[in-house]
Formats: C-alpha cells, structure tokens, sequence
C-alpha cells in the first residue's frame, strides 16, 4: 500500500500560508492552517480558527496535522515547545531576536554590521560609540517590513529613536553603506540534502520589499552564499526553506537577516523555477524528494497598500498576478505581479504605477 503523505499544518494563514496551499494542491499534500476567520489562506485552504498566542490551541491544532510549519517567526518560543516543527524551534529563535541572530552569524564565520544591545536609554552612548553613527536601532523582537526601527544620524537623534521604536529592548546597528541587496534562498531536507535557487536582487522602499530581480548574477558571490546558508543550515539540522538577506559591498556579503520559512523575494519561483520555494518547502519537510531549482531570469513587483484589477492587467502577456484577496490599506502586502525579465517595458509601467500607488 502507498505510504500516506503527511498532513501539514501552516502556524498563520496570511500570504505565505496561501501559497504553500497552493503548491500543496498541486502536489497533493494537504495543508491546513491556523489563524481567524477572513484570512487570506481560506480561499484554498481549511483555516481552523487558533490564537497563536495560546499554546494550549496550537498544541490542540498540531494534534491534528502530522507535521507543523510556521509562515511567520515572530511567535512565541513557549507555543513553539513541544511540536514536530519544522524548521525547529532553534532555527525560529535565533531568527524572531536579531541580537541573538547577529551572535549566532558571528559564531557561524558571517560578517554583519557592527551592533550593539541597547536594554535601556542609558545604553544609547556607549552602544553609538561602538557601532558608529549612522545607525539604525532596531527591536531586538518582532520587527518586519521595516517596523520597529529608527535612524540615528547624530547622537541628538538618539532620544527621539528610544521613543519611537518604544523602548524595549533593542538593537544598534552601524548604517552599512551597500552597494545592493540580495537574497539567498535554499532548501534542505532531512538526510541533509540543500538545494539553492540563484541569488536575488531585492529593492526595497521605507524598509519595504518593492521588486525582486532573480537572478543576481556574480558566480563568486553565489559560492560564497551558498557557503553560508550551508553552514547555518547544518549548524541548524535544518529542515524546510531558509531565506538569507545580505548586504552587497564589494566582494563581501553582510548578512542582515534571515528567515526561517518561504520568503517574499523568492515569489517568483512559483512561475520562474523547475520547483517554487513553496513547493520544496512542502517537499523538504513531508520527506518527499527535492525539486530541481533551475531557475528563468524574473522580476517580482510587490502591491503594496493597492491591488491592480485583472482587467488592467490581463492587457500585458507574461504578466502573472497573484491577489492575496487581502483589504488594500496602506504599507500592506496584498498581492504581487511576476514578469519574465525580458518584459522590460511592461515592467517598467508597473513599477511605475505600484510605486505611485503606495
Ligand atoms: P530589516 O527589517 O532589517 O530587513 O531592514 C529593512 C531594510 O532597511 C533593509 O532591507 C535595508 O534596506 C535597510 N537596512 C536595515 N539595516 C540596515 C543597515 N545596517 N545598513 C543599511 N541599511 C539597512
């Protein structure tokens, strides 16, 4: 008799959970998720309402699926205890506190920008002496799409940057001067297979991601991310997609931060890849076999705050829409528009529009 393939059960039911929904109908891996009626993951998926806050309901939602995933890292480390994850619950806690994932790329032999731990206002001097101004401080916890920072140009900005990221404890890091950003993208599975797609080129606007071109080309920039996911990936015995964010400079490669899940600058797998990073994360973690990654040259445009009607963009061939059916309000993701890189023109109107848009 066939083996049953895992029920997998997705912590959250936003944009992420939706996509690996669909990639799980198409490979006929059922996927359920946690979150509240209305979520954008409902038009695929079963969504069984849960508070992700309370531990006793997600250990009542896991009871129900055979393996449980996350779309997001900024849940609790108590919810998290006790469940068959995957990616484990080490790799999400180093990720949801950026003091501890600065540390822990350090340990792993990865460059970052200088930092410093800021508790309490009386931290800001010596934290501004060590890393050098410009700065940004940062929440230690729960900070994305830009939220939780602020700038600090000159030690009288200081003060006003405490208040605004609300005084909890956080994080001062030097201001990197960056010649791009990319993204590095990767899979592995449990007998410690990985999988990469090619480095990606992200644009991002008020701390948000606003196009992705894939891919970035420069072999020896590639071998040297790669080398890094590796290490952080095995370190982790980790199990599922991990997505890696760098700062370009020269011939070095700062890591900013990492996700440990699906992320938003490898949307473009769904049409650009052999295998989509949602699809290979279902793979990986229901011990199916890894997909081949080779990849087309793609462009992402993030909808940001607005979602262009399909009567507008059915007009451009090659154009692939993708609405999260989420209620437009400003700074929020509620859909992408994914071109092959060749539709330069039809890019370029876009982008143009999406970014007068929001
Ligand atoms: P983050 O939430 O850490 O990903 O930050 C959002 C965006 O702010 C990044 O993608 C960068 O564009 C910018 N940023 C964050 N940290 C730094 C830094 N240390 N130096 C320069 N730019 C940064």
């Amino acid at each position: 008799m066939k083996e049953r393939l895992p029920r997998i059960g997705v912590l959250g039911a936003g944009q992420l959970a939706l996509m690996l929904a669909e990639a799980g109908e198409r490979l006929g891996v059922e996927v359920i998720c946690a979150g509240s009626p209305g979520d954008c993951a409902e038009s695929v998926a079963l969504v069984v309402p849960v508070d992700l806050d309370n531990a006793n309901m997600v250990k009542a939602f896991a009871e129900r699926v055979d393996v449980v995933t996350i779309e997001s890292e900024n849940i609790d480390a108590e919810v998290l205890r006790g469940l068959k994850l995957f990616p484990n619950a080490k790799a999400v806690g180093i990720a949801q506190d950026r003091l501890v994932e600065k540390t822990f790329f350090e340990t792993c032999g990865i460059a970052v920008a200088p930092f410093a731990a800021v508790n309490r206002a009386e931290d800001l001097p010596a934290a501004m002496a060590k890393t050098a101004l410009p700065g940004i401080l940062k929440t230690r916890r729960m900070g994305y799409d830009g939220k939780g920072q602020a700038r600090i140009y000159r030690s009288e900005d200081a003060a006003a940057a405490w208040e605004a990221v609300g005084e909890v404890p956080s994080l001062l890091e030097g201001m990197v001067a960056f010649d791009v950003e990319v993204s590095l993208l990767a899979t592995r599975d449990a007998a410690g297979k990985i999988v990469f797609w090619p480095l990606i080129e992200n644009r991002h606007r008020d701390g948000i991601l606003r196009r992705s071109d894939a891919p970035y080309m420069n072999a020896k920039l590639q071998t040297l991310a790669e080398s890094y996911l590796k290490k952080i990936m095995e370190e982790l015995e980790y199990v599922g997609v991990l997505a890696v964010e760098f700062f370009v400079q020269g011939e070095r490669l700062i890591a900013n931060e990492m996700a440990p899940r699906v992320h938003n600058s490898g949307h473009w797998t769904i049409e650009g890849s052999a295998t989509s990073q949602f699809e290979n994360h279902l793979r990986a973690i229901a011990g199916m076999e890894l997909g081949a990654t080779d990849s087309k040259s793609m462009v992402m445009l993030n909808c940001i705050g607005w979602m262009p009607e399909e009567s507008e963009t059915e007009k451009f061939a090659g154009l692939f829409r993708h609405d999260y059916g989420k209620s437009a309000r400003p700074g929020r993701k509620v859909g992408h528009l994914t071109f092959p890189a060749g539709e330069t023109e039809a890019i370029a109107v876009w982008e143009k529009r999406l970014a007068e848009a929001g």
